[in-house]
């Protein structure tokens, strides 16, 4: 089979920034690769033959055997604020093939994570766990599944050989697909480390890829920040609308393109309540569900300083004009996810008094520990019977005020119920069935329970029967639920 079968089409534009941006690396070949799970829609979507990625030859590609034609294979540099501490880092186990030119026109990031040692490696083995790559493709797929911008998972194989953690394990490569790998970090990279002319290098090549409508803004530095921060007010939001937490929101986690990346210790809330943390690292909770979007305006505000520099010579006006961005980023978030809440609730038009009316079921939520998803689920097919929230008097009460409410705007109930419908998924990934799934692969080699928690997952508004297992959260344990740093 050749590669032009297969539908390669890369290019390498990353490459064309200042040689200190990346570091150029040839994946460590593996053992005997095997596929365990590919993505059809997406490699067609990105003009690739299914049957040819498929192939014996295929797996090679995405298991670092065997280089697409066109590939240069780069490790990126970048540095970042690891829970509040500013340090290098840079691919350390992960290397960019290309960037697919997609038959619609689209330039796509085609990324190896867990193909070997790279300069950045530190004291890392370069490799991934079976176990974590498959959490990040049944994450990545279910997050673009319920409409939230992220990096997608082309597939994963196993290598053959084993990686050591706490125990061995089967080693894998997920090959991951992205609109860029650009982070907040790459900046902080650059600022820190590189020249004026680096930093505007990296700036202009974003602009170019990501925000061309700014490229010929009077001020097109300060125009890039405000896009970046219109697209995670954006995606943060929209976080906290299905009750996702990324877990490790560090700023090097953070992409310019606004994109969901880096799915390590990440996990969907059950029961409502801000100060949720999953995460085994996050002793704090700086990265609780709660403070998701303060955290969002934090990074902001260290990517508004790397490009300080740019927006005017005038360092003090840049610094004032930086900053009004990122004060505005609050108001920015709020607005999109009060129109969320709005549609959650079916709400088609603004009434003064809905924030009161939503804030008020949320602290019901709290303190009654309903579900998140299930609670939006039985509002939305009017099955709110059973429960400590449902059968609670000032539920009543604000059920009636809700009544009213939606009772006042033009749309009908039915209506209403559509509106509801697309924005209250029915299922998420739930701990418990990413944890079943991954036991079964990685202990069983049963690769099945995952295939059908992926189906569920695929058409989280569908509201099917088929996929009422799925909606159950876990039998009550005393065992918080714990995830850990991607390894
Ligand atoms: P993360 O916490 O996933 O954002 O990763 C932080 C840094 O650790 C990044 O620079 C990664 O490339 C690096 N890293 C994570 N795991 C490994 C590994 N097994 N080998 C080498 N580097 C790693
Ligand atoms: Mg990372
Ligand atoms: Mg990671």
């Amino acid at each position: 089979t050749d590669m032009t079968k297969a539908g390669w089409k890369l290019e390498n534009s990353y490459a064309d920034l200042p040689e200190n941006f990346y570091s150029e690396r040839h994946p460590d070949p593996v053992r005997s690769p095997e596929l365990v799970v590919f993505n059809d829609t997406l490699a067609e979507s990105l003009g690739l033959s299914v049957e040819e990625m498929r192939s014996e030859e295929g797996v090679a590609v995405l298991a670092g055997n065997r280089l697409p034609e066109g590939s240069t294979p780069i490790a990126q540099a970048y540095a970042g604020h690891q829970f509040g501490h500013f340090t290098m880092l840079g691919d350390g186990r992960a290397l960019l093939l290309g960037e697919q030119i997609t038959p619609s026109g689209d330039r796509m990031d085609i990324q190896l994570k867990g193909s070997g040692r790279t300069p950045f490696s530190r004291g890392g083995d370069g490799r991934a766990g079976l176990g974590p790559m498959l959490r990040e493709h049944i994450m990545s797929e279910a997050m673009h599944a319920l409409g939230i911008l992220t990096n997608r998972s082309l597939g994963v194989v196993t290598t053959g050989e084993p990686v050591y953690r706490e125990t061995v394990q089967s080693g894998a490569i997920l090959t991951r697909v992205a609109d860029s790998h650009l982070r907040v970090g790459t900046f902080q990279y650059a600022r820190q480390w590189g020249s004026i002319e680096d930093l505007e290098a990296l700036a202009d090549y974003t602009i170019k890829r990501h925000y061309p409508e700014v490229e010929q803004d009077e001020n097109r530095y300060l125009s890039l920040l405000k896009k970046a921060a219109e697209r995670q007010a954006k995606l943060i939001s929209s976080w906290q609308l299905v009750g996702f937490i990324h877990g490790v929101m560090n700023t090097d986690n953070m992409a310019i393109s606004g994109e969901t990346i880096d799915y390590g210790p990440c996990a969907f809330m059950n029961t409502y309540d801000p100060e949720t943390v999953f995460s085994s690292i996050d002793a704090q909770g700086r990265y609780a569900y709660g403070n998701q979007p303060l955290i969002g305006g934090w990074n902001l505000a260290r990517f508004a300083e790397t490009l300080v520099p740019l927006i005017d010579e005038d360092q003090e006006k840049a610094v004032e004009q930086a900053q009004e961005v990122i004060s505005g980023f609050t108001d920015l978030y709020k607005s999109h996810w009060f129109s969320g809440m709005r549609a959650k609730l079916g709400l088609f038009n603004e009434e003064k008094e809905d924030e009161t009316l939503i804030d008020e079921l949320l602290g019901m939520m709290q303190k009654h520990e309903a579900d998140f998803t299930n609670t939006f689920r039985a509002l939305t097919f009017d099955k709110t019977g059973e429960g400590a929230l449902f059968c609670a008097k000032d539920f009543a009460s604000w059920q009636e005020r809700w009544k009213e409410r939606l009772s006042r705007q033009e749309e009908s109930a039915a209506e209403s119920h559509d509106l509801m419908k697309k924005h209250n998924p029915a299922v998420i990934p739930r701990n418990h069935r990413v944890e079943e799934a991954l036991e079964a692969a990685v202990e069983k080699e049963d690769y099945t329970v995952m295939e059908n928690l992926l189906n569920a997952l695929s058409d989280p508004y569908a509201h099917t029967a088929d996929q009422e297992p799925y909606t159950s959260p876990p039998e009550p344990s005393n065992k918080p639920y714990r995830t850990y740093c991607g390894t």
